[in-house]
């Protein structure tokens, strides 16, 4: 498809560095960590780092896998580094982190999927900061549920994955993955830990119709989905897929209200809204249902 729309003034972003900005970049350097925060380039990155949040991308910054919508670099990835958890929680201790947030890339070349240490990260940041709150984003293992259980055991406060878009856009977007095998891990995640939160995200502005966002809402409910993110979509380069559609702020308040309205207990909804966007507030109000 090829229908392209200029960018609107509300995607337009005023960028003003906080102090400490440049320093946790030269930290995240010198302890070879990648950020999701600096690589998609995330409009975010200043108001998240100053509040003590921040998405850290592990085993690694080739992806096995080619999403249309993604910057990541698709390739083989290098071998597993076994002392990348405990860089991060030093990551997380250094920046005083509140929220820290653990995401991968698809490592469909391992036989756990990376889950191993997707644990092991969430325990060493535990060791050293007892009180920051971690969430995992975690891909779909492939339908491995026995690497999902290896995560869910290592008890993350908040348990995301991603389902990205509508039902129908599923195979253009993400073509190695599958809309009924996210469901199905949200629906494990919950059976395997009931009281962790379950939360997920779909971007807007690839090709879906109003209709079919309320029926991933409904899809996300019906597997007991608790905290929902929508954000618009931005092409990250020429070759990716094309912005069908930016949707207004105000439509984006009404889909919060059409989530609310589902039963969700948090809604995080905006032009700009990312995964982890406020994801520190996601925790207090998971918290209090
Ligand atoms: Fe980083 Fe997520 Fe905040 Fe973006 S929204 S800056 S990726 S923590
Ligand atoms: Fe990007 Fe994740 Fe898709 Fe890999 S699996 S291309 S990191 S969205």
């Amino acid at each position: 498809n090829t229908i392209k729309e200029p960018k609107p003034d509300w995607i337009r972003i005023k960028l003003t560095t906080g102090d400490n900005y440049q320093e946790i970049k030269s930290m995240m350097r010198s302890k070879t960590l990648h950020t999701v925060c600096e690589e998609a380039r995330c409009p975010n990155i200043y108001e998240c780092w100053a509040n003590r949040t921040a998405t850290f991308m592990i085993l690694g910054d080739i992806c096995t896998r080619a999403c249309r919508f993604c910057a990541v670099n698709t390739g083989k990835p290098t071998e597993l580094d076994l002392q990348e958890p405990e860089r991060v929680a030093e990551a997380a201790e250094n920046m005083g982190l509140r929220h820290c947030v653990i995401t991968s890339v698809a490592r469909d070349d391992l036989a756990d999927g990376g889950a191993s240490i997707f644990a092991e990260t969430i325990k060493a940041v535990r060791t050293r900061m007892p009180l920051c709150s971690v969430e995992v984003l975690i891909p779909d293992f492939m339908g491995n549920w026995d690497a999902l259980q290896v995560v869910m055991d290592a008890k993350p406060d908040i348990l995301n994955h991603n389902i990205e878009t509508v039902e129908r856009m599923s195979n253009r977007v993400r073509a190695k993955a599958k809309y009924s095998r996210s469901l199905e891990l949200l629906q494990k995640a919950k059976q395997m830990a009931p009281s962790i939160p379950t939360k997920s995200s779909i971007m807007l502005g690839v090709g879906e119709e109003w209709d079919e966002i309320l029926q991933a809402m409904d899809d996300l409910r019906a597997v007991d989905c608790g905290i929902l993110t929508l954000g618009q979509y931005l092409q990250p380069s020429p070759k990716h897929l094309n912005v069908l559609k930016y949707y207004h702020p105000d439509e984006f308040v009404v889909l919060k209200e059409e989530g609310m309205k589902r039963g969700f207990n948090h809604v995080e909804s905006g032009p700009l809204v990312r995964s982890s966007y406020h994801a520190h507030e996601q925790v207090k109000s998971a918290e209090a249902v």
